[in-house]
């Protein structure tokens, strides 16, 4: 079906963008004329305490009796739902407003959670992040916008807190977190939000925490899965039974390379992020509320909170055992320092592997898309099956022409029994020498087809050529079509 919008349609559309752009200008030329007027750092705009409007105007008026009250005027209106409430209270509010709580990663899971927590007043929030924000994180991360494509994602996402809470002290780390800035970074705040995606993230961060003795909530989110765990909680000195356990004490070692996959090849369900984020803050939340200065503050039982878009119990919570006594990190026996960390002698990328691109098929086994393109233009007849192995929504979303899906996975299930020399998907007009060709997304999974559909002895000892389209849909993008949507 196409769609075209109309001249009227379009104009409309137009004006909008305008009026976004205008409030943004709007937006900007205040904060400006905030840092002008005002002392500040390069990296944190912090106006709760300084502006000149929270002045307390009540001193220099003799008939207004000055404020008495524990917060200001405006907070009381502000918090006012959450002061009510027997686990926060005026206790509970300023422990929020005292805190520092540092989110990294502004994307799918911190943009939710920095929106709630400046939301509750926490009196500094710090983001880390090296990104620029993408098109393809808009259905995710619900504070970047449209018009703040390829801004910093840290700029942007206190752009969008700012606007939800001036009060609080923002603070942009716009780096990504490494073993040499980690303490310099996490030293600054009492508690700590890992936002990231990626494994080599997760060991890092919970080290820094463990070295830094910092509690950690942590959550991740794939497709429609998500899981959050509250580590180091509380944050007792290293080798003692009763703090809480750290990620490796959760997991010890880490997934193998292969098998870990990311949003962008996995897919990830926009809400099932978004409630994974909300969760990190609502617990972030509750450990400051009760007390992290408090004598009270001790041992907690950990616990593995598992959700589920998919299954029919959504939330499933596992009871989770306290630090192990040869934990890497956290236990007695740990070597780990802060130098060791700084020096980079632990490398976190090598510790959690690396997923080599594939490279298995010898060179007469590998068409490029250019030539497998002219072969076919050239031969429009020719015998042939064309297998386009990527999962069904991708091959849904746009393919080669001609092209038979059959995802990897089906590969992955069946075994090699002996009536695999005619599987179902094989066309019987196929004639037994006519060639196979494999594309998937970028020319990994192709290869292994390949191999697979040779051990399965479709290539009839040699009499039939099979091989792949190096590089995939990716490649034809590039060579052949460039309208092809690459997902
Ligand atoms: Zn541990």
């Amino acid at each position: 079906m196409c769609v075209t919008l109309g001249n009227a349609q379009q104009a409309e559309l137009l004006r909008q963008r305008i009026a976004n752009a205008e409030g943004e200008l709007q937006t900007l030329r205040e904060k400006l004329k905030y840092l002008e007027s005002t002392e500040h750092t390069p990296q944190s705009f912090c106006s709760s305490d300084r502006l000149p409007q929270d002045e307390d105007k009540s001193t220099t008026d003799p008939a207004t009796p000055s404020w008495k009250w524990t917060l200001k005027e405006h907070e009381y209106a502000r918090y006012g739902r959450q002061l009510i409430l027997p686990s926060i209270g005026i206790a509970g509010q300023l422990r929020l407003k005292s805190a520092a709580v540092l989110i990294i990663g502004a994307g799918g899971l911190g943009c939710p959670a920095a929106a709630y927590l400046s939301g509750a007043g926490i009196g500094t929030l710090g983001i880390v992040d090296g990104d620029t924000v993408e098109e393809s994180n808009l259905h995710r991360q619900i504070a970047h916008s449209t018009a703040r494509i390829n801004m910093k994602k840290t700029d942007s996402l206190v752009q969008y807190c700012q606007g939800l809470n001036p009060e609080v002290c923002y603070i942009r780390h716009g780096t990504h977190l490494t073993p040499q800035n980690a303490e310099d970074i996490v030293s600054k705040y009492g508690i700590v939000l890992d936002c990231t995606d990626n494994p080599t993230s997760r060991y890092l961060i919970s080290d820094i925490c463990v070295l830094l003795q910092k509690p950690l909530v942590s959550a991740s989110a794939l497709k429609t899965d998500g899981q959050l765990i509250v580590l180091n909680n509380f944050p007792a000195p290293r080798g003692k039974p009763e703090g809480g356990p750290c990620y490796r004490c959760v997991f010890p070692k880490p997934p193998p390379p292969d098998s870990v996959t990311s949003c962008g090849e996995g897919g990830i369900l926009g809400p099932v992020v978004g409630v994974m984020g909300v969760l990190q803050a609502l617990e972030a939340i509750k450990v400051i509320a009760a007390g992290m200065d408090t004598p009270q503050w001790g041992p907690c039982t950990p616990s593995l909170l598992l959700f589920s878009a998919s299954g029919s119990t959504s939330f499933r919570s596992i009871r989770m055992r306290g630090r192990r006594p040869d934990c890497f990190a956290c236990s007695a026996s740990s070597t780990l320092t802060l130098e060791e960390l700084k020096s980079g002698s632990l490398d976190y990328v090598q510790f959690c592997g690396v997923a080599a691109p594939i490279n298995i098929l010898k060179p007469e086994e590998r068409v490029s898309a250019l030539d497998y393109h002219k072969l076919v233009r050239e031969n429009p007849d020719m015998d042939h099956l064309l297998l386009d192995v990527r999962e069904r929504p991708h091959f849904e979303i746009a393919s080669i022409p001609g092209a038979v899906n059959v995802p990897f996975s089906t590969f992955q299930m069946r075994g090699t029994p002996a009536d695999e020399s005619h599987p179902d998907w094989l066309p019987a007009t196929l004639s037994p020498s006519a060639p196979i060709y494999i594309v998937c997304r970028v020319g990994n999974d192709s290869q292994l087809t390949t191999q697979k559909l040779k051990e399965m002895g479709l290539d009839r000892a040699g009499q039939r050529f099979i091989g792949d389209i190096k590089g995939g849909m990716r490649a034809w993008k590039q060579e052949v079509d460039k309208t092809i949507p690459f997902t």
